[in-house]
């Protein structure tokens, strides 16, 4: 097969695993800078170019897209997909994950455990909104936020309220969500493939750090989950019609809770922590299910 990977740098950990590990499954592999594709929308004939070059034979696509380029990244699929080309997320369940507002309805509709969670637009009732997810302390998040940027703790009232004023007065959304504090600055980091959890591990913030994020310096261990913590991923990744996903659990009192839902999921850190080829049971995947004209809409709007 030709499987295309959309990646904005192909020496990127996770962007040059996939090409390995394709390679070493006999396929022909290429990486396209999606940033640098136009596009020609037409019912008939649409296409993709890049550099003067139509792209045609590519049989399935593997999107990496970046928080950053989400808009155009995700348009770029889309094309592909109108051109009968399998992808493996399609782009509608990136953009479902990608707005932490959006999951969070999404997941909660469906019965997943999440943490109590609120957003608000208008400033007058921030007091309230405060009292409806249970009082300080709380985390305050950007809704676009990612890698741990824009995820704040808030311990008293107060602090909540100033961090609340600061992200209205600069007309950016956020949500406001009870802190669970006995996770203990860990979070679990399931990595679903199809309908499995085929790696985990847990992530913990260093010290003094609520966030468990690698790229703030939190470290990474192998954990056996709970079938419970098990379902609950493989069904985090289904409501959002993702078939490649990171979901991020936390352990609170109340069960398993998920914090997010990843449509790129890094693969160094779990590749690492856990020993395993996740990107040869990606590409193995791909295998078994990309077809012309496949991608069709999957998830729950
Ligand atoms: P990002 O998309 O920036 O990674 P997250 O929502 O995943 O944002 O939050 C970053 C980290 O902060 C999480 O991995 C987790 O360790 C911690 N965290 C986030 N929300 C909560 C919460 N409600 N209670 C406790 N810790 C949290
Ligand atoms: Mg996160």
């Amino acid at each position: 097969m030709k499987i295309a990977i959309l990646s904005t740098n192909k020496n990127l950990y996770s962007t040059s695993r996939l090409v390995k590990a394709g390679e070493e499954r006999g396929h022909d592999m290429v990486v396209i800078n999606h940033k640098q594709c136009y596009m020609n929308i037409t019912s008939h004939n649409p296409s993709i170019h890049l550099k003067g070059v139509a792209i045609t034979d590519v049989d399935a696509i593997i999107p990496r897209i970046g928080a950053s380029v989400s808009f155009y990244g995700t348009a770029v699929v889309r094309q592909f997909e109108m051109m009968g080309v399998y992808s493996v997320n399609e782009s509608v369940a990136i953009s479902r994950s990608r707005d932490k507002l959006r999951a969070s309805q999404l997941l909660a509709r469906r019965g997943i455990g999440l943490p109590v969670t609120g957003f608000a637009n208008s400033p007058g009732d921030t007091e309230d909104l405060l009292r409806l997810i249970g009082g300080a302390p709380v985390v305050i998040k950007l809704l676009e936020g990612t890698q741990g940027v824009g995820v704040v703790l808030a311990e008293t009232k107060k602090a909540a309220e100033s961090v609340i004023e600061a992200f209205r007065g600069l007309k950016a959304n956020f949500m406001v969500q009870e802190f669970i504090a006995e996770a203990g600055g860990a979070d679990i980091r399931c990595l679903v493939v199809g309908d499995k959890v085929v790696a985990s591990m847990r992530r913990q913030g260093k010290e003094g750090e609520f966030r468990s994020n690698l790229h703030r310096g939190g470290s990474a261990t192998l954990i056996k989950i709970t079938p419970e913590e098990r379902s609950t991923a493989v069904r985090s990744a289904k409501v959002m019609g993702l078939n490649v996903a990171g979901v991020d659990l936390l352990r609170s009192n109340h069960g398993p809770v998920v914090m997010e839902v990843n449509s790129s999921p890094g693969l160094e850190g779990i590749e690492k922590a856990t020993k395993k080829n996740v990107a040869g049971m990606i590409i193995e995947f791909i295998e078994k299910n990309a077809k012309h004209g496949k991608t069709r809409t999957r998830g729950t709007g």
